[in-house]
């Protein structure tokens, strides 16, 4: 019949134990298989009786929908099905029916939380809702295909039915199975109008890493099979004496090839996500009790040592003073009592100009995941600066090559605009969201931070504070500002509907862990409902992986949460640590926006600009800190890191009957212990009264942690790295618990 008689004879067995299993019924819904090795699917025809179908009446087609075999109109979801194998390598069957059970809840939008662990197993975390779209339309397929990059293997596709995906034929239609047993289940105890109850988010996670786990195996083995294919077609054309013919599916480019998946699979630095309502409960017990500082007679012993053994910090630093408002420049150097000056870094440690030594927790405030100064890093940085220079103005291979590695792991960066910084990256990317929509309002979650622009300097620190920092801030530069508390998904849709009838929201920027790096944590589910609100509202999701890019892992936030923002910012990490660290990716169409060399610059486009943006030094430095990253699997080394050190600060914590919390989102490791940053203007006495004695405590904390030899940020944060042994942890826990051993009332 053909060079696909057996993918072709799969998919009518694959149809009749569906069939006979009664999940397909009549002609509704379809079903396909990859062709290994190929991009190329075999796929059932249009509106054909499933019992009668044979081999040659289904229809093999490329992944542009162009047929290679059989005659029948192809199934008008085959788009779907292609858009689906091309974002998910790991998925190699595909069957879309209407399972009567979970379409019951595609009707009411209840998506599938996690029930039991042999569901998120197989199926993913949970079985989301796919936004409606009208049958067989490219709105559709976009909606199907956004969302499958969560990694999970069912969706409920709203109004229309389900979409189980398998590494292969027979895996499908065991997810299906397992779909219409966890529908109805979910559909009996939604009867009872009780509550439904979950599995505890740790099972949850361990089940999904074995679901990650079979992806790993199974994008091996089909990398295996186009490399075999790749070999047997050039076999074929030798033997033929001719040169190796390109073969008509050529092999996917590196980006197309590793696809979301490509980032999903390399692991992510959270082994379990935190119990949030818990941390969250915690965090505000801490707030709602007195203060317990440091007692005086030991605060007096760490204060000693900055005046004895910091002597050169002090003065450089006075001296600085007359030259450098404050004496120092950088946002997060401590200045309690004095600022340090350091002279080395090196992996987990630093030394200040006296010769102390110090464990770096502060990790220069998040970009090295490779720990400072990486040796490698920088001698590869040096060879292509002793070529290039720094800058020249112009074109160099490692602007794209670094556009190239992003686009990998964060397929939804379909362009990359390198910038200078953050904040930059933010004020670029907001401008682009105007320009594309039309629109002008900016929603941010109150207390995050997005850099220092006009525009963001709003509910900065202290959810609530709208321009309390916004000195020398014009009103207009943030009359399009608005902030809605965090975690608070109605008052998110309130303003979406209150901007509508003013114009319209250009983009909603959210920190895809919470604000400030997590220190307000977010719900696990809370930024794939920030995504439908912006899809219902028009809006542009915006996600500000400063922070989170590469740091959670190579997917960024939005690879761990399996939500595909339209624009990305990126800061620090990009260049592994290495000055000009900025960047916007996202949306081709939205990032079009963007004007670019003196020929862009009229017009509609947005401006944006920077004469040390996208050198040779940022980028090179980015291409290989993030390159050394996926070889050494530095994000998880570190996020294990941060699980050490966390598990052995709560027991601290316990053991000592401290108020204080300590939690973590892999290597971004929180200890709460003055809790200022949780105050908020929902209580608006007690911000007043007590935002000053909680910020000096803070102080005091960060200065008592110094002299015992560790740096962390604000007192209250700690990035660990790849360089942090368990060794260096446990060495950090035996100073901490010294330090929390002399806090007041212990
Ligand atoms: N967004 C977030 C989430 C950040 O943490 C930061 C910096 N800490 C920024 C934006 C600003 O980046 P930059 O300092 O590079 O301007």
């Amino acid at each position: 019949m053909g060079q696909y008689t057996s993918s072709r004879e799969q998919v009518v067995s694959t149809c009749r134990a569906l069939l006979e299993r009664g999940y397909l019924k009549a002609t509704e819904g379809n079903v396909s298989l990859r062709v290994p090795g190929e991009e190329a699917f075999a796929v059932t025809p249009s509106s054909y009786d499933y019992a009668k179908m044979r081999a040659a009446d289904v229809v093999v087609l490329d992944f542009e929908q162009k047929r290679l075999e059989g005659t029948l109109k192809a199934s008008i979801e085959a788009g779907m099905h292609a858009a689906v194998y091309r974002e998910r390598p790991d998925v190699n069957a595909i069957i879309h029916t209407h399972q009567a059970y979970a379409s019951a809840l595609a009707l009411v939008r209840r998506p599938i939380p996690a029930l039991f662990d042999e569901q998120v197993r197989f199926l993913g975390r949970a079985v989301e809702i796919i936004d409606y779209a009208p049958s067989g339309t490219s709105f559709l397929k976009k909606n199907v295909r956004r969302t499958v990059t969560s990694g999970a293997n069912a969706f409920i596709l709203a109004n229309h039915g389900v979409l189980v995906l398998g590494g292969d034929a027979e895996r499908a239609v065991f997810n299906m199975a397992l779909l219409e047993k966890v529908a109805l289940d979910y559909l009996l105890a939604l009867m009872t109008d009780d509550k439904v109850r979950k599995i505890p988010a740790p099972i949850r996670e361990i089940a999904f890493a074995k679901l990650r786990g079979d992806e790993r195996k199974l994008e091996k083995q089909l990398v295996a099979a186009r490399a075999a294919a790749a070999v047997a077609a050039g076999e074929a054309a030798s033997a033929a004496g001719e040169a190796p013919a390109e073969t008509p599916s050529p092999a996917p480019s590196p980006a197309a090839a590793a696809g979301p998946s490509g980032a999903q699979l390399a692991g992510y630095a959270i082994s379990a996500y935190p119990d949030v309502p818990a941390v969250s409960r915690r965090l505000q017990a801490l707030v709602s009790q007195p203060l317990r500082p440091i007692r005086r007679d030991a605060m007096a012993g760490y204060l000693d040592y900055f005046e004895t053994r910091c002597r050169r910090s002090r003065e450089l630093t006075d001296e600085a003073g007359e030259l450098i408002p404050g004496g120092v420049q950088h946002n997060l150097a401590f200045n309690y009592p004095f600022p340090l000056a350091i002279e080395k870094a090196e992996g987990a440690r630093l030394w200040d100009v006296d010769g102390n030594e110090y464990i770096d927790f502060l990790q220069a405030g998040g970009p090295t995941v490779l720990g400072s100064n990486y040796a490698p890093l920088r001698e590869k940085v040096a060879e292509v600066v002793a070529v290039s220079g720094p800058v020249t103005g112009l074109f160099h291979e490692y602007e794209l090559k670094l556009a190239q590695l992003v686009n990998r792991l964060m397929p939804s960066c379909e362009m990359f605009r390198m910038l200078g910084s953050g904040t930059e990256s933010v004020m670029a990317a907001i401008r682009a969201a105007r320009t594309h929509t039309g629109k002008k309002w900016v929603v941010k979650i109150g207390g995050a931070y997005h850099g220092w622009s006009d525009q963001m300097v709003y509910g900065l620190h202290v959810p609530g504070t709208w321009r309390f920092e916004a000195k020398g801030i014009p009103f207009g530069a943030t009359a399009r500002t608005r902030e809605v508390y965090p975690n608070d998904l109605k008052a998110l849709r309130r303003k979406l509907i209150e901007n509508k009838a003013l114009g319209g929201t250009a983009a909603v920027i959210v920190e895809p862990i919470g604000p400030e790096s997590g220190t307000r944590p977010v719900p696990f589910e809370f930024n794939a409902r920030v995504r439908e609100l912006c899809d219902e509202f028009g809006a542009l999701l915006i996600f500000d992986e400063v922070v989170t890019g590469f740091r959670l892992g190579l997917g960024g936030a939005q690879g761990y949460f399996g939500v595909r923002p339209d624009l990305t910012i990126f800061g620090k990490c990009i260049t592994g640590g290495y000055p000009m660290a900025g960047g916007v990716g996202g949306r081709r169409d939205v990032m079009l926006s963007f004007a670019s060399g003196i020929g862009g610059k009229s017009g509609e486009r947005a401006y944006v600009g920077g004469t040390l943006s996208a050198n040779p030094l940022s980028c090179a430095a980015g291409y290989f800190a993030i390159t050394e990253m996926e070889r050494t699997n530095a994000p998880v080394i570190a996020g294990r890191a941060g699980d050490r050190l966390t598990a052995g600060l709560c027991d601290i914590i316990r053991r000592y009957r401290l108020p204080f919390v300590a939690y973590n989102q892999g290597s971004i490791v929180h200890l709460e212990t003055a809790g200022v940053m949780l105050l908020d203007l929902k209580h608006p006495l007690r911000l007043a009264k007590e935002l000053k004695p909680r910020k000096h405590m803070m102080e005091e904390t960060g200065a008592a942690y110094t002299a015992s030899g560790m740096i962390t940020l604000a007192g209250s944060r700690m990035y660990t790295s790849m360089a942090d042994t368990d060794e260096v942890i446990d060495d950090a826990l035996e100073r901490f618990e010294r330090v929390l051993a002399s806090v007041e009332g212990v």
